[in-house]
């Protein structure tokens, strides 16, 4: 069944969809009334709905039964990500969304190269898009936010059971040591360096605010790579 997020949840077991989605239901899936699509409220509830009437800017919809989203982890994980080269951060999000992330929060450290924050901020709202599309791909129950960029001394690292930070000068520490068969809480930060690594002040600066480093292994992987890589053996300890 089609799957569409609308977060215009109204009173009397109705919803409403507007935006682009109403052209695909109308035009390219030529839904009818009394058709039925699945809902998400992007809060992790969802059910199945039934349309009432497609207009020009929106589509009415009957709203079934609400349950929790069956996809969405418990766990809940944000991915701290030193902005790699241009084009690479679409490939971070798409595949992390994909993988359960929670967040995202683009990172400002040493080593990667210079952008300013105006910049950067003006293309929040493809990256946004990007995560949209894959939630709807992979049947996600939330839109996982990218949020604007932050400098690396200035990280709010609050609120977290774990900080884990991939760090490739780690050699004692491995991912599975640091989390294997303990309870490392339902909030986890992962952290992961540019393509030039991290400079060594922000590894000292980052253990300060609480961060574990780990390895990911004896092989040095790039950092599109890393967070994924990362993302996908915490789900698997943990869920
Ligand atoms: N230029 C660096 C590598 C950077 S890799 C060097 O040659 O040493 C980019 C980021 O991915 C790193 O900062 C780290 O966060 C993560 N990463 C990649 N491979 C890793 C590994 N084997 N262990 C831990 N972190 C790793």
């Amino acid at each position: 069944m089609n799957r569409f997020f609308t977060t215009e949840i109204l009173q009397n077991g109705t919803a409403r969809i507007s935006g682009e989605d109403v052209k695909h239901i109308a035009k390219v899936l030529r839904l009818k009334p009394g058709d039925s699509v699945e809902i998400c409220d992007a809060r992790g509830r969802e059910c199945e709905a039934k349309i009432i009437s497609i207009v020009s800017d929106f589509v009415m919809l009957k709203t079934g039964e609400w349950t929790e989203s069956k996809s969405e982890p418990r766990h809940k994980i944000t991915l701290f990500q030193c902005v790699p080269k241009a084009g690479k951060l679409e490939i971070i999000i798409q595949k992390c969304v994909e993988l359960g992330i929670m967040r995202i929060v683009p990172v400002l450290s040493a080593r990667c190269l210079p952008v300013s924050k105006s910049d950067f901020d003006r293309r929040l709202a493809r990256y946004q898009r990007v995560s949209l599309e894959a939630a709807k791909q992979s049947k996600r129950g939330i839109i996982p936010q990218i949020k604007p960029l932050q400098r690396i001394d200035e990280l709010d690292l609050g609120g977290f059971d774990t900080l884990l930070m991939a760090y490739e000068g780690e050699t004692e520490r491995t991912l599975k040591q640091a989390i294997g068969g303990c309870d490392i809480g339902g909030r986890i930060a992962l952290i992961i360096g540019p393509e030039g690594g991290f400079d060594p002040k922000e590894v000292a600066g980052l253990q300060e605010l609480g961060a574990i480093a780990v390895s990911l292994g004896p092989r040095i992987l790039r950092t599109e790579t890393a967070g994924m890589a990362m993302l996908a053996q915490v789900m698997y300890e943990v869920e």
